[in-house]
């Protein structure tokens, strides 16, 4: 992530450059450069195709991406690696969705999207009432996933890191 954001500053005329530089001095510098050192992507998936997949279009997005087949392991991987962002199965061989996003919550505030298939709606809204942030329907369009990620990471907390910094920021 951090050598690509400077491949593509090096492409920019000078004025950008300059523009850049200006930004990274303001108030909102330490804001910038905490998301940007915390593009890490967690995926609790227990289908390898899809893990796979969700791997490829993370990375592709800049995150540092760790993949996990089971819930348990997911939330342990949550805890070491502290991510921006968490995707998450509702079906999962030891724990459900549910109980991810449970355990999640009491430690972490990272962004999570649930990944359901459409059958599931009923259980996406008790996934969003529950803790998620968003959720995609299977099967999935990666530009679709890229694009949910980006925009939820925009939206501010109401508490927790991203909240403390909308108070922090100039409105
Ligand atoms: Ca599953």
């Amino acid at each position: 992530m951090g050598l690509q954001l400077i491949l593509r500053a090096c492409k920019m005329p000078k004025r950008v450059q300059a523009g850049l530089v200006l930004s990274s001095v303001s108030q909102d510098r330490k804001i910038r450069i905490s998301m940007e050192t915390q593009r890490v992507a967690v995926i609790i998936e227990d289908d390898k195709d899809i893990r796979d997949l969700l791997h490829a279009v993370l990375q592709q997005s800049g995150f540092e991406v760790h993949a996990s087949p089971t819930g348990s392991e997911g939330v342990e991987a949550v805890r070491t690696h502290n991510p921006a962002v968490v995707t998450l199965d509702l079906g999962l061989p030891d724990i459900d969705g549910f109980e991810v996003i449970r355990q999640l919550r009491l430690f972490s505030d990272a962004y999570i999207v649930m990944l359901t298939a459409r059958a599931e709606e009923l259980d996406t809204l008790m996934g969003l009432e529950a803790g998620a942030d968003d959720y995609v329907t299977k099967p999935f369009r990666p530009r679709e996933l890229r694009a949910r990620i980006s925009a939820m990471m925009r939206r501010p907390r109401k508490d927790g890191v991203a909240g403390a910094a909308e108070a922090a920021a100039p409105a």
